[in-house]
C-alpha cells in the first residue's frame, strides 16, 4: 500500500507521514503542487492526501488533472479553514473526500482506510474517436459493434494515443507513458505501433494513426 501525500506545511506534512508508515504503508511527500502532479502520475498509489493550497499548482487544479487524465487513485483534500473550500465544489473536482485543518489525525486516517478500501469510485471514461473506442474499465477496444483484441502493452499504446487523439505525441511521451523505461529503444515503439495498425486500422482500410515525421505520431481524433 503506497501514499502520496501533497503538503506544503512540514509539520503536517510528517505528522502524518509518520502516522501512516506506523500503520505500514508506504508513503512519498511532495510539497508543491506540480510535483504532486508529476509524482502521482508517475507512480501508483491507493491513495492521495492532498492540500489544497500549495506552492506550484493548488489542490484543485491537481486534482482536476489526474482526472482529466483517467486517474482514480482516491484522493482525500485537505482545506486550511471552514469556508476555504466549499465542499461541493471540492467533491466536483474529482475529491473523494476532504477534511478541514486542523484536523484529528486518527480520524484522518480512518478516513483514509475507508477511501482505500472503497478503491477507485469513478470509472475513468470511454475514449472515443470516430468508430474506434477504448473502454479503460472493462478493457476493451472496438471498431464500431466489432470487438479487437489487443495485448495489454497494446491497449496502453491506443489509450495513451486516444487521450491525446489530435495531438502529435512524441516518441519520448511514448516511452515515459507507456513504457515508463528511460533506455527503451525507439524501434520498440514503431513495432507496436505496427502491431496497433495491422489490428485497428488496415482491416478496416483506416489510417488512424499518422506518422509524424521527426516527432512520433498522432492519432486522428476521427479514427482515420
Ligand atoms: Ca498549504
Amino acid at each position: 500500500m503506497r501514499i502520496l501525500i501533497v503538503e506544503d506545511e512540514q509539520l503536517i506534512a510528517r505528522a502524518l507521514k509518520e502516522g501512516l508508515e506506523a500503520e505500514g504503508y508506504a508513503v512519498d511527500v511532495c510539497d508543491r503542487g506540480d510535483d504532486g502532479l508529476w509524482q502521482a502520475t508517475e507512480q501508483s498509489y491507493d491513495a492521495i492526501v492532498l492540500d489544497l493550497m500549495l506552492p506550484g499548482m493548488n489542490g484543485f487544479v491537481v486534482c482536476r488533472e489526474l482526472r482529466a487524465n483517467g486517474n482514480t487513485t482516491p484522493i482525500m483534500m485537505l482545506t486550511a479553514k471552514d469556508g476555504d473550500l466549499d465542499q461541493a465544489e471540492g467533491l466536483d473536482t474529482g475529491a473523494d473526500d476532504y477534511m478541514t485543518k486542523p484536523f484529528s489525525l486518527v480520524v484522518l486516517l480512518a478516513r483514509l482506510r475507508a477511501l482505500i478500501r472503497r478503491g477507485p469510485t469513478e470509472r475513468p471514461a470511454v475514449l472515443v474517436a470516430g468508430d474506434l473506442s477504448l473502454d479503460p474499465a472493462e478493457r476493451e477496444c472496438r471498431r464500431g459493434d466489432e470487438v479487437i483484441e489487443l495485448t495489454p502493452r497494446e491497449f496502453s499504446l491506443l489509450r495513451y494515443l486516444m487521450h491525446r487523439a489530435g495531438e502529435p505525441v512524441s516518441k519520448r511521451d511514448l516511452i515515459e507513458h507507456v513504457w515508463a523505461d528511460d533506455d527503451l529503444d525507439d524501434s520498440v515503439i514503431q513495432v507496436y505501433v505496427g502491431y496497433l495498425r495491422r489490428k485497428i486500422d488496415e482491416p478496416y482500410g483506416r489510417e488512424a494513426i499518422e506518422t509524424i515525421r521527426g516527432i512520433g505520431y498522432r492519432l486522428n481524433a476521427t479514427g482515420g
